[in-house]
């Protein structure tokens, strides 16, 4: 096999003891690929970032549900988030407990909170509205509010879920309303949560985000936790020297920050964070096809499998990835040239990687797209009918096993009803 292009996944040994042209071979094409031990490191890269000793990390398994994987971070001492019924029922087929799960809910129906009630599980309520609902069907009960307290961050403007413009969270300016609903109730409120964003590379805005939870966090007492929210983004322009988010400064200045709150509030009360892309990103990969290369009216296309139907992010928001790409031949390749590849649906913005320059690619040379571990097989679908990918995990030991197969073409019909 001829590596063109391969620095990132070389020095990661990302495909272990096996290669994308077998792996291919073997599972189909496209194909995503993730790595274990890559995984494995940033959960404990995380667990560990604090010296506060009440530490949780809660992996957003909105990111990446799968099965095989999520059992892998309880393996390593994660908690987990749940955003809806079905990722609670697939934590609870995880393994993880009831109390290891916190359902940050976001206009849900009464039929979904009580199932989370039904099975012991913390809720998170986003809006004095569902505070009142869950109140009426949980008298008494332990509840969680999710506040927005005015700061946003994030890469793209879908993905600020903090600040005064966003559907998130409970404006500050009614805590007296939060605390009326509470005592309506008799619901003991055990935490509040935040989270204001996606993808930042900078710990500061973090930390400013952080201190105006807590500043919220005084108004009430009792509290066991604060959950600080996600967002820790990973460098996607790695091919350019990209750096990574500093973890250790982060945590230098979150745990000052924490220590002295406590100290102020009397209690050592837990703190949570919520991370889903840290968490996995950079464990995936997503392997394709080159199937046609073209020209239109001086513009090179690379026509590959990989719609968005596979890979969302890009046409979602004008996300970048890194690509490699791999041979099985010898032949090299002679030049760069500057290319869009694009995938196989029928929409002109089908286009994964725009205007890059990469050395020329053929017929049949396999795509490697980086850091598509997250957000990417949990937005895949089946539009224009395609199968969804299988998804396969290059074990600590480096070999490929198969831990969610392909689709077929029986499951395009399975639902349908004569
Ligand atoms: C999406 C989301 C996360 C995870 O975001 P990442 O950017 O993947 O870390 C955490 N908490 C909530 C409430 C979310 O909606």
């Amino acid at each position: 096999m001829l590596s063109l292009h391969n620095k990132v996944s070389e020095v990661t040994n990302f495909f272990g003891k096996t290669n994308p042209v077998d792996l291919v071979k073997e599972f189909g094409s496209p194909l995503y690929v993730y790595n274990e031990n890559i995984f494995r490191e940033r959960c404990s890269e995380l667990k560990n970032l604090l010296t506060y000793p009440h530490f949780s990390v809660n992996y957003s398994v909105k990111a990446n549900g799968n099965l095989s994987l999520i059992k892998i971070a309880r393996d390593e001492g994660l908690s987990v988030d749940a955003m809806s019924p079905g990722e609670i029922y697939v934590e609870l087929k995880a393994g993880f407990k009831p109390e290891q799960i916190l359902y940050i809910s976001n206009n849900v129906s009464k039929e979904e909170m009580q199932f989370a009630i039904d099975h012991g599980i913390l809720t998170s309520v986003d809006s004095l509205s569902q505070l009142e609902m869950f109140g009426q069907i949980n008298e008494g009960g332990r509840v969680c509010v999710r506040f927005n307290p005015g700061v946003g961050a994030g890469h793209h403007e879908k993905v600020v879920t903090g600040g005064k413009k966003t559907k998130f969270g409970v404006d500050p300016n009614f805590v007296p309303q939060v605390k009326a609903l509470l005592a309506k109730y008799k619901l003991r409120l055990v935490g509040i949560n935040q989270h204001i964003g996606s993808l930042f590379m900078e710990g500061g805005h973090y930390v400013e985000g952080v201190q105006s939870v807590l500043r919220l966090a005084e108004q009430f007492e009792n509290l066991e936790f604060v959950d600080m929210g996600g967002g820790f983004g990973i460098p996607y322009h790695k091919q350019a020297g990209q750096k990574r988010l500093d973890l250790k400064e982060l945590a230098t200045q979150l745990d000052q920050v924490l220590f002295d709150w406590t100290k102020r509030y009397g209690k050592q009360i837990t703190f949570k964070i919520e991370p889903g892309r840290y968490v996995v990103a950079e464990s995936g990969s997503l392997l394709g096809t080159a199937h046609a290369i073209k020209e239109n009216y001086g513009m090179k296309y690379v026509g590959t499998d990989l719609g968005f139907n596979v890979l969302k992010r890009p046409v979602l928001y004008d996300s970048h990835h890194d690509v490699e790409i791999y041979r099985e031949s010898n032949r090299p390749s002679t030049h760069t040239e500057v290319v869009n590849i694009v995938g196989n649906i029928c929409e002109s913005g089908d286009i994964i990687a725009k205007e890059r320059e990469l050395p020329e690619i053929f017929e049949g040379d396999i795509i490697n797209v980086l850091d598509a571990g997250a957000y990417g097989y949990c937005m895949a679908s089946n539009y224009n009918n395609r199968l969804r990918p299988a998804e396969v995990l290059i074990t600590s030991s480096g070999e490929a096993k198969l831990i969610r197969r392909r689709d077929t073409f029986e499951d395009l019909i399975r639902n349908f009803e004569e």
